[in-house]
């Protein structure tokens, strides 16, 4: 069983669409391990996409994260890693309507900023994003899906 980091972000929360994502990804198989509704401030927002700092998208990017709540995700899975970024689509919400519109950017996503979902790309950056939001998660030895706590913070 893997586990990756995945995020419902502002523009699908403010539209309500979290809860199909929540409703797709349970039906897809993944296991909700946490779950928490957490408001970036812009710095945190930086921080977490600091890899893409100096990029055109970059600073639209922060302030889009930053512009409501998210709900940040540890899902479990066989292959949740792939298997997450598959069912999330392209990362431009335009071109999964075109090419793969049954994924959740084809569905609840508008453009190449604003998408709906993040997933993390490797077991590397999977093991740093569920840090980065979820700070006392004890994950190894693996937590049971079946009986770990869904956390949600107001
Ligand atoms: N992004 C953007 N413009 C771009 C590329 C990316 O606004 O030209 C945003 C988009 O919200 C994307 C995020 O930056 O989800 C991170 O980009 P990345 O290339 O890591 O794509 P992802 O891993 O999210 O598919």
């Amino acid at each position: 069983m893997q586990k990756t980091f995945a995020m419902i972000k502002p523009d699908a929360v403010s539209a309500g669409y979290h809860h199909n994502i929540l409703q797709e990804l349970e039906l897809g198989g993944f296991a909700i391990v946490s779950k928490a509704r957490v408001q970036l401030t812009r710095a945190r927002a930086a921080e977490f996409y600091a890899e893409h700092k100096g990029k055109h998208f970059y600073e639209k990017l922060v302030d889009f994260m930053s512009s409501g709540p998210v709900i940040a995700l540890v899902l479990a899975k066989e292959e949740a890693i792939t298997g997450w970024r598959t069912l999330m689509g392209p990362t431009n919400s335009v071109v999964a309507k075109e090419q793969k519109p049954d994924s959740l950017r084809g569905k609840y996503g508008t453009d190449g900023t604003y998408n709906a979902c993040h997933g993390a790309d490797s077991p590397a950056s999977a093991a740093r994003e569920i840090k980065f939001f979820f700070p006392r998660l004890i994950l190894d030895p693996l937590p049971d899906p079946a009986t770990a706590k869904t956390f949600i913070i107001d």
